[in-house]
């Protein structure tokens, strides 16, 4: 075995540079991956005096700073920005007679841009909490060592007192539909396109489906969507599905529901593909982009001896603190079984680990009530229970939903399409008691979920959340609106 000094820099390390000499190999924790879950426990840990180590076989960020969150989230704006333009005529702008066009490599190039702030940025930062970054690929063995084989070729072995799983999770595929990059894509390949395709089918309308169905549309790309559920959003609450449903249908998206696809036939001349689905019914298009899921990426992560179990999808199962059945060894992320595979869950989730190991008092993350947040065009953001999961839950609900149809903002901004509607227990006058759950659907309520977040949180009533004041005129008024009807008397709302 060759060992190999850890960098002393995450540049060095994630730029595969032979790193430097370091510290002797052992830390108080090492964590095997540097992607939000990974990361997060890293700076918690170094920003509470812990010595930390994190392998990363690629570049610090993972999946969502390189392959997900912020460059997906780049491209929605910049489809906001046409949106913003081509509807400029109405504000009195004048934006040219033939509307805008899209330059897609300048696209690509100022998202590329904007990821490499962010990972510079995170990369000094852990540098500066003395965080020691490995470059290669990580292999829990028993005891706590973690053996690595360096992307320089070399392999290693370190030993934390607590190890930490955060290898994340790549895309999944659909038999039939073979990743080429070219006519067949998922999220990796499609955040990376200079150029758009004429066409596209989608597969999946899940979050990262609608978002890039959305995308694509709004840049001028004819978007087929394919679900096999029987809507979209199927996570989301219904009402709020519908008005996405609905808005895409608007915008020329076709939306395929309860629709099995079999797969595809390339066109001989290269260019475009034949997609069949449902009853023998045929689709032409340049690519299909295939959203559905991800699964952990686990396979190598740990040796058998460890004592780590790993279920039948590969996911590490751990308790509501995030512990292994390996004493010291944790998960975090979207490899962890039953978690929601969100950047901000692996965050807290981190948090939990560290709090864990310092001995410090800490409450589980709590995934039913975790904040989502899903960037389409309109968008959504909800806390808490649907409708549908509180009345399964077995309780009396009781519901409010408000249009931003009446919102004065949503007005000014032209964009009146969405909802906030609010879940609550029925009190014995029929009023809304205990929020749990606030649904959002419209302009920018990802921005504006995190009072809803809050109060299903907080497990507050309906009528404490309608006792705050919200700014006039705003967006969020609506969600206040609502809460106040709920507790029993509206404004303008029944
Ligand atoms: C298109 C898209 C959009 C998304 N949008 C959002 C969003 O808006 N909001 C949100 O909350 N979430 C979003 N997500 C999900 C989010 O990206 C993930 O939940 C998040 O990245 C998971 O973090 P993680 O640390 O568990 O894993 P990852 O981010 O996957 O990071 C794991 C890291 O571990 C490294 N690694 C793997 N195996 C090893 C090993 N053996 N040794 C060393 N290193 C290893 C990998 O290289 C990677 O860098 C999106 C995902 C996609 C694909």
């Amino acid at each position: 075995m060759v060992p190999t000094a850890p960098a002393t820099t995450a540049e060095e390390a994630t730029a595969g540079g032979h790193p430097a000499v370091g510290v002797d190999g052992s830390y108080d924790v090492v964590v095997i991956g540097g992607g939000p879950g990974g990361y997060a426990t890293a700076l918690y840990g170094a920003a509470a005096g812990l010595s930390v180590a994190v392998i990363e076989l690629d570049k610090v960020g993972g999946t969502c700073l390189h392959r997900g969150c912020v460059p997906a989230k780049e491209f929605l704006e910049t489809a906001s920005v046409y949106r913003t333009v081509a509807g400029a005529k109405a504000f009195g702008i004048a934006a040219g007679d033939d509307g805008p066009s899209v330059d897609f490599a300048t696209s690509q190039a100022r998202k590329q841009q904007v990821v490499d702030q962010l990972y510079h940025g995170l990369a000094g930062l852990m540098k500066g909490r003395g965080i020691t970054i490995y470059s290669g690929s990580g292999t829990l063995l028993s005891g706590h060592r973690v053996q690595i084989a360096g992307n320089d070729g070399a392999t290693t072995e370190i030993v934390g007192t607590d190890v930490v799983l955060a290898a994340g999770s790549v895309p999944r595929t659909i038999p039939g539909f073979d990743i080429d990059g070219t006519l067949v894509l998922t999220s990796d390949e499609v955040l990376d396109l200079e150029e758009l395709p004429g066409s596209a089918a989608v597969v999946g309308g899940g979050a990262v489906g609608c978002e890039f169905a959305s995308m694509l549309s709004d840049l001028g790309c004819a978007v087929t969507l394919f679900e096999a559920l029987p809507s979209i959003l199927s996570s989301c609450d219904d009402d709020v599905a519908r008005v996405v449903a609905r808005s895409f249908r608007k915008r020329g998206i076709d939306v395929k529901v309860g629709v099995q696809l079999q797969g595809h036939v390339p066109d001989p001349s290269g260019r475009g593909t034949v997609v069949a689905y449902g009853e023998g019914e045929k689709l032409a298009v340049d690519a299909v982009v295939v959203s559905v899921g991800r699964r952990p990426r686990t396979e190598g992560l740990v040796d058998p001896d460890a004592g780590v179990v790993i279920d039948e999808q590969g996911f590490v199962v751990t308790d509501e603190f995030m512990r292994t059945s390996a004493d010291g060894v944790w998960a975090v992320g979207d490899l962890v079984a039953g978690a929601p595979q969100l950047a901000h869950v692996g965050f807290a989730e981190g948090i939990v680990v560290v709090k864990s190991i310092l001995g410090e008092p800490v409450v589980p993350v709590d995934y039913e009530r975790a904040p989502w947040a899903i960037y389409c065009h309109p968008e959504v953001a909800f806390a808490g229970l649907s409708e549908e999961a509180a009345r399964r839950a077995g309780y009396d609900v009781v519901v409010k939903k408000d249009p931003f149809g009446g919102n004065s903002r949503a007005r000014i901004i032209g964009d009146v399409e969405g909802l906030v509607k609010l879940v609550a227990e029925r009190r014995a006058d029929g009023s809304g008691g205990r929020l749990l759950g606030v649904h959002m659907v419209g302009p920018w309520v990802t921005e504006q979920l995190g009072a809803g977040y809050l109060a299903v949180n907080w497990e507050a009533t309906a009528q404490e959340v309608a006792d705050f004041i919200q700014p006039h005129p705003s967006l969020s008024e609506t969600f206040g609106e609502t809460a106040l009807a709920l507790a029993g008397r509206g404004l303008h709302l029944g």
